[in-house]
């Protein structure tokens, strides 16, 4: 039986709904406005919030209004606060407004993005928002892109396509059994992120297939260890199918030397996959222009909007010069829907992966970028390389620390280097660990060379001098209990 105010569909009433969107529509603003007066972090052990929490299925409906308090009263103050001004870790936070608007915009619409008929304005607006990051990026006209949800997801398609290139035929018959077919080896830096070995896990070529290539005291990737690794490797009757250059590697932000790595995936005809999921953004810089060295030569490139272009999490872009190659590996239309295109005029993203329901994530990429055109875009992220120079010149002025690695991006790795050599790992652990504890930062740790360092990330919109002056002196006061 319906209650007396819930219409026969079982939704909630009109009226009911556009009270609760206002509610939301607040809650939301006053968050944005008021967020860098939470703590950071919960700083709870798991279970800590399903404790707080009824497990049991439910059987019978809640009011809204109950369900709204428990958001408040548990969910929210049980996740760390990405988008608050002092969250530095990872890349910082994308967040923007205008994104959040567009966010609720495309709950609404819900829209299954797989086919041009099941969503011709999100599969038009898909490639629109493409072919724009597309001319920032400053790719060729022939290239062409799709829109995942991570470079995870990218990386893998785009190595898929290369696997199918150096290994015709898998589509069809797979990799196992082939006795005529040699093992197939992909390299990327030591500093390459790991979703390399999960594409090599996912696509049948085995993680220890994947080469890790030594890179230079500016962690690069050394070109003549990879000249050497292949010709190692073909010594050895094994078959190099893939090099995968990284634009910004995750630790440090360094920049493999593209345009060299090109030359040599020539000469051994090998794809060459680009990660450029954070450093890509730094393209829309005229200044920086550097940083797209090489790319108008590579077999396809990734970039994440959600990491430095101010897209909500998730967005991911995968650009390959002939897509085509990449709609002939994973076209497979199942019956049931009837596609009719007799012009061929109509672009189905389901073709270019192994998706079929997608999310219509272009519309976030279309109003954010227009409500800010690129000029806003590059200078939220030239304030951002400011901030991450000034925070590397507070390191090199301060005797307890050192920087760990030259400041590329908005990232700065450092360590703090005053004590006994045996202890300085732990350390900087600890004072991560006490940083991020204490509500007011959060930052993260990795490790350069086998060390321990931290690091901080800056990426979000609403991050200010004062609120990078607020980490440093928590890390400052770090620092003071370890003298
Ligand atoms: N590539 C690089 C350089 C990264 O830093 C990351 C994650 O931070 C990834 C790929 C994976 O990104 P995603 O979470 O979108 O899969």
């Amino acid at each position: 039986m319906k209650s007396q105010d819930t219409p026969e569909s079982g939704d909630i009433s009109a009226e009911e709904f556009r009270k609760h969107l206002r509610a939301v529509a607040d809650w939301i603003a006053d968050y944005r406005e008021q967020i860098a007066e939470r703590p950071i972090s919960p700083n709870a052990k798991p279970g800590a919030v399903l404790a707080q929490l009824d497990t049991r299925p439910p059987e019978s409906g809640t009011p809204l209004d109950k369900i709204f308090a428990d958001i408040d009263r548990v969910i929210v103050p049980g996740v760390a606060h990405w988008a608050h001004p002092q969250f530095m870790s990872y890349f910082g936070c994308t967040t923007t407004s205008p994104g959040i608007l567009a966010e609720m915009i495309t709950g609404a619409l819900n829209v299954n993005a797989m086919t041009w008929r099941t969503a011709p304005a999100a599969t038009e607006l898909e490639t629109l928002v493409l072919d724009w990051l597309r001319q920032w990026l400053g790719l060729p006209n022939e290239f062409n892109g799709v829109v995942y949800d991570t470079a995870s997801i990218s990386t893998m398609h785009a190595l898929a396509v290369a696997r199918e290139e150096a290994a015709p035929n898998t589509r069809k018959v797979g990799l196992s059994g082939r006795a005529e077919l040699p093992v197939l080896r992909i390299y990327a830096s030591d500093q390459a992120h790991s979703s390399v070995e999960k594409s090599a896990i996912a696509i049948g070529i085995g993680e220890e297939n994947v080469r890790r290539v030594p890179s230079d005291s500016e962690f690069r990737m050394d070109v003549s260890a990879l000249r050497e690794m292949i010709a190692r490797d073909l010594r050895q009757k094994f078959q190099p199918m893939a090099v995968v250059a990284t634009v910004g590697t995750t630790s440090t932000a360094s920049v493999d030397p593209v345009k060299k790595i090109v030359h040599l995936c020539r000469e051994h005809k090998m794809w060459l996959h680009v990660d450029a999921a954070y450093g890509g953004g730094l393209a829309l810089l005229p200044e920086c222009k550097w940083v797209t060295d090489g790319w108008s030569d590579v077999d396809s490139l990734v970039i994440n909007p959600h990491k430095m272009l101010f897209v909500p999490f998730d967005f991911s872009a995968l650009y390959l010069r002939e897509i085509d190659r990449l709609r002939r590996l994973f076209t497979l239309v199942p019956e049931y829907l009837h596609l009719r295109d007799p012009v061929g005029a109509e672009i189905n993203y389901m073709d270019y992966g192994v998706q079929l329901g997608r999310r219509f994530r272009a519309l976030k990429a279309w109003v954010i970028w227009r409500a800010f055109g690129r000029e806003r875009l590059a200078a939220i992220i030239r304030e951002h390389l400011r901030l991450a120079k000034l925070f590397a010149e507070w390191i090199e002025n301060d005797d307890r620390f050192e920087l760990a690695a030259p400041v590329v991006m908005g990232v700065v790795c450092f360590r703090f280097v005053a004590a006994d050599e045996t202890k300085i790992d732990k350390l900087n652990s600890d004072m991560v660990e006490w940083i991020n504890a204490s509500g007011r930062g959060y930052i993260t740790q990795t490790k350069l060379r086998g060390h321990t360092v931290m690091r901080i990330g800056l990426g979000n919109i609403l991050t200010t001098e004062e609120h990078l002056r607020n980490v440093w002196q928590i890390i400052q006061e770090a620092a003071s209990r370890e003298d």
